[in-house]
């Protein structure tokens, strides 16, 4: 769609407000409301938000030492027409996801979408194109009145009556999104008590990521409308499950229209250019953990024996390692199960794709699969499979991060510093926090 078409469609959908929206180095949704008399400017040159805006860490604070500054100046979000989404849940209200260009109109080298886009072009000068479709989980929860959470409701795992007691929210999500072009593949109820899990049908990276973020912000909306939170945080309570943003992806031929990933031989294997791919996905798995899982709660999910992968190993039917080959004929593809929901999306997706570009450049070979759950094998059967562990905390997966050519370089130097600058200063005030286990273990111990 190009400007005018936008233009158009503001007016055919009678769009008063239109939010002009970005997304930060944590993930988080930053926009303004423009109304209607302004919607021209809006679109052709785009709105003005503050560099600084970008590098707030989850408390609302800069880090010391933080480039982007009080005299950083402007970036400007400039609407791209094709994430054009009404938004239903908010009377004559649409919103449209940008690009972040300097004043002179150029694109910004730190804008997370640009980032996605160039991995996507460097795929394509290889001959591919991707196919992404994103799997969040979440918890609806309510306070509990304790200053805790408690969860929404006490059905089983994968329950019917899951299904039930939520119907209204699962309602208003489906249709929410079905107004916004985002297919639904699936919501169902997850492991967990009060666990929830959804997926958008698979497109193309941008696609997938802008869907992925309305599916985000329609859940939140239709949590808080029926009386609930929903919590995206990799790990509530320790002994609930964990909510992990499983990420699908298929390797296609570069106009899309030959799925390349399946191997023509046998059922169940990939292709060469598939084999390839993943293998650079699993070299590159340290890496990948700074970016997918970039938070210090975020450790406490990634354990072996939970699920959550907490290993850089790939199987068929084997949901414990960090890829799965879920699916057999036509319907095989690669997912990448280590992540969650408080990455940048467009930046894991971007490293993603590079990763598993630099698999096929260098035709790494991913190994045999390894069919057991870690958790219950013996460490003679670890050692002797040669499988690494994925980084056990937020300090050792930014350091892969910061150490890995490939996956650094698809996130771009200008927004690794600030993601790095703003992760480590998490951890760090992480750090200065004492936990409740600390006390009940050593308050009386000595
Ligand atoms: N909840 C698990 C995690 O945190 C994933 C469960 C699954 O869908 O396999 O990774
Ligand atoms: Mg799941």
């Amino acid at each position: 769609m190009g400007t005018e078409e936008l233009l158009g469609r503001l007016q055919e959908d009678n769009v008063e407000h239109l939010w002009v929206t970005y997304h930060d180095y944590g993930g988080v949704a930053g926009a303004k409301s423009v109304p209607k008399g302004r919607f021209r400017g809006a679109v052709e040159d785009g709105i003005a938000f503050a560099r600084a805006n970008l590098n707030f860490d989850a408390t609302d604070h800069q880090p010391p030492g933080a480039h982007l500054l009080a005299d950083s100046g402007d970036f400007f979000a400039v609407p791209d027409p094709d994430s054009y989404s009404v938004m239903p849940q908010y009377p004559r209200t649409a919103r449209v996801h940008t690009w972040m260009r300097n004043e002179d109109g150029s694109p910004w080298e730190g804008c997370p979408r640009t980032r996605l886009l160039a991995a996507v072009e460097d795929l394509r000068s290889e001959g591919f194109s991707a196919m992404a479709a994103l799997e969040p989980e979440f918890y609806l929860v309510a306070p509990d009145g304790q200053d805790g959470w408690a969860p929404a409701n006490r059905a089983k795992m994968f329950s019917q009556d899951g299904l039930a007691l939520a119907a209204g929210f699962a309602r208003e999500v489906v249709e929410t999104l079905g107004a916004m072009d985002v297919e639904v593949s699936q919501l169902d109820k997850e492991y967990g008590t009060g666990q929830y899990e959804i997926t958008a049908r698979h497109a193309s990276p941008i696609k997938a990521v802008d869907d992925y973020l309305s599916l985000r912000q329609v859940i939140r909306d239709a949590a808080r409308a029926t009386g609930f939170v929903a919590t995206f945080m990799p790990k509530v309570y320790a002994e609930w499950p964990g909510n992990s943003l499983h990420v699908h992806l298929s390797l296609w031929s570069a106009t899309g229209e030959r799925d390349l990933t399946p191997s023509d031989e046998d059922e169940d294997s990939l292709s060469e250019a598939g084999r390839h791919f993943m293998g650079g996905i699993l070299e590159h798995s340290a890496a990948l953990t700074g970016l997918g899982s970039p938070t210090p709660n975020g450790y406490k999910r990634l354990q072996p024996g939970t699920w959550a992968p907490g290993n850089a190993y790939w199987g068929r039917r084997n949901r414990s390692g960090a890829v799965r080959i879920p699916g057999s004929g036509r319907r095989r593809h690669i997912e990448h199960r280590s992540g969650d929901n408080t990455c940048q999306p467009f930046l894991f997706l971007a490293g993603l794709l590079a990763a598993g570009l630099d698999g096929i450049r260098q035709k790494t070979d991913p190994g045999p699969p390894f069919e057991k759950d870690i958790g219950h094998a013996t460490p003679e059967e670890i050692r002797e499979a040669g499988i690494k562990d994925l980084p056990r905390s937020l300090p050792e997966a930014l350091d892969a991060l910061e150490g890995d050519p490939v996956v650094a370089g698809a996130v771009g130097g200008e927004a690794l510093r600030h993601f790095l600058l703003v992760k480590r200063h998490e951890q760090l005030q992480y750090g200065l926090h004492v936990h409740p286990w600390e006390r009940a273990a050593y308050l009386e111990a000595n």
